[in-house]
């Protein structure tokens, strides 16, 4: 009898990958046939075998590793295009006995960031670049790359990558190969099971490194792309096999890693930044400023794309500061915004702001649906949830403050439901739900209307009906 047992993940990965809107999944966002998901794995699994894990900090980059942050179980950290080895240099000066791994495409790595890159590799900056190369720009739609192929086509060589115009395949290994800092240089692919195998010792190799503190490692790793490159599974692991590897050799190009004595850990603590900064950080810090007496607020404001909802932030945000308070706008962009969901984090304080992320709000303003379900649980007990009453489901919790507002129909019934954003606004100066007077509140509203009088007469309207419509429930 066959027994089935569940094959665990690595510990070095999460369990389940909470994505858009808090869903947890089992399986990752990346392409069948690809191998990003593989070398996540081998990574992770080396990771917690080698016991870095807690040391560890990954490095997201721009491209379809982008979301890197939601699997790598350690600290993260997501760069700008390219930037990735620039950020790992940074936290290898502050953070001295962090382990740095960058991990990076090669639209990311080899075009806007090769210059972070090398010069990284030429400081010996201690850090294990993993430099997946599928030769396109993935995310993007398969555009050509530094790595595309001499006569590939790709969405923006149609007719075959032409040496003479778009010159010729980066080296990466063997660039940076002529540097004298780097300790390691290694290129593997993951195109098949004995690939993959060798794979997974180099990227051991190139964390024991980063464990022992011995300076730059570089593990490029051919990846099987399908989808960008628009072949099958099998066919594109073959392409790699047959045309890529003719092109990109694979191979250990240098090993120093024998002749370098193992780095003593510093154990000296180093500040963390808000130590740095002198910045305090917690409900129950009052700053030193005309606002001494307000504590720390984090609110999220979440809704559709197109309801207002970046702009309700800043309407708080800077009310907050005309009534003397710190305060915080830090909108949601990208990847997380293509869903059509909009959302933004304000924090408000007597003190200096520490940090604008907001990840368990004090006060949820909630425009929809979708943003009760993704936010409703990440509000703190004892917290409120200010809301759009014509949901379908309002949030279910007990140990929060609920207030449900019609903002829709005030604002339609007023002229313009697009203004609901303008309702909610008013219902949290009438429940006093941050420090700031209604009339800061209303001031901030008004600025933005100025030259639109027509707007700004909506807008006054739809404030002093929702005012009215508290009052009267109250
Ligand atoms: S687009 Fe290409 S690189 Fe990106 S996940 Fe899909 S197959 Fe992988």
């Amino acid at each position: 009898m066959i027994r089935m047992e569940k094959i665990l993940k690595t510990r070095g990965l999460y369990e389940t990958f909470p994505r858009k809107g808090g869903n947890a999944q089992g399986a990752t966002h990346y392409c069948a046939g690809c191998g990003h998901g593989i070398i996540h794995k081998l990574v992770g699994e080396a990771m917690a075998d080698l016991g870095i894990q807690d040391r560890t900090v990954a490095i997201s980059p721009v491209g379809c590793a982008v979301f890197g942050y939601y699997y790598f179980d350690c600290g993260n950290i997501q760069a700008a295009h390219g930037r990735a080895a620039a950020l790992a240099s940074a936290v290898s000066r502050v953070e001295p006995n962090s382990v740095l791994i960058s991990y990076q495409g090669d639209g990311d790595l080899a075009s806007i960031g090769f210059n972070q890159t090398f010069q990284a590799a030429n400081r010996g900056d201690r850090m294990a670049i993993i430099f997946v190369n599928n030769a396109v720009y993935g995310m993007t739609g398969g555009q050509l790359a530094p790595t595309t192929l001499a006569g590939q086509k790709t969405a923006t060589s149609p007719m075959g990558r032409d040496t003479a115009t778009a010159g010729y395949p980066v080296h990466v290994c063997e660039l940076l190969d002529q540097l004298q800092a780097p300790v390691y240089i290694e290129r593997c692919s993951v195109a098949d099971a004995k690939r993959v195998m060798q794979a997974r010792r180099a990227i051991r190799h190139a964390l024991e490194i980063q464990r022992d503190g011995k300076g730059f490692a570089l593990v490029e790793i051919l990846s099987p792309g399908p989808t960008c490159l628009h072949m099958e599974p099998l066919a594109c692991a073959e392409h790699f096999i047959n045309e890529m590897e003719k092109e990109f050799p694979l191979g250990k190009l240098r090993d120093r890693a024998a002749e370098i004595p193992a780095a003593t850990p510093d154990t000296t603590k180093y500040p963390t930044l808000n130590e740095f900064f002198g910045v305090k950080v917690g409900g129950d810090v009052k700053g030193s400023g005309p606002r001494a007496d307000v504590g720390e607020i984090r609110v999220k404001v979440s809704g559709y794309g197109g309801q207002g909802v970046l702009r309700l932030g800043l309407l708080i945000a800077e009310g907050a500061q005309k009534a003397g308070c710190s305060a915080s706008w830090y909108p949601s962009y990208g990847p997380e915004q293509r869903g059509g969901d909009s959302s933004c984090a304000v924090v408000i304080s007597g003190a200096p702001v520490g940090s604008p992320v907001v990840a368990e709000p004090d006060l949820l303003v909630a425009m929809n649906q979708p943003a009760l379900d993704r936010f409703t649980e990440t509000v703190v007990p004892g917290g409120t949830i200010l809301y759009e009453a014509s949901v379908a489901k309002p949030p279910a919790r007990h140990d929060v403050r609920l207030i449900p507002v019609p903002a829709l129909a005030i604002a339609d019934k007023a002229g313009n439901a697009q203004a609901a954003n303008t309702a909610l606004l008013a219902a949290l100066a009438y429940h006093r739900l941050v420090p700031v007077a209604a009339e800061a509140l209303q001031a901030a509203a008004e600025a933005g209307f100025t030259r639109k009088p027509a707007a700004l007469k909506l807008n006054r309207q739809v404030f002093a009906d929702t005012l009215k419509w508290c009052a009267e429930q109250a």
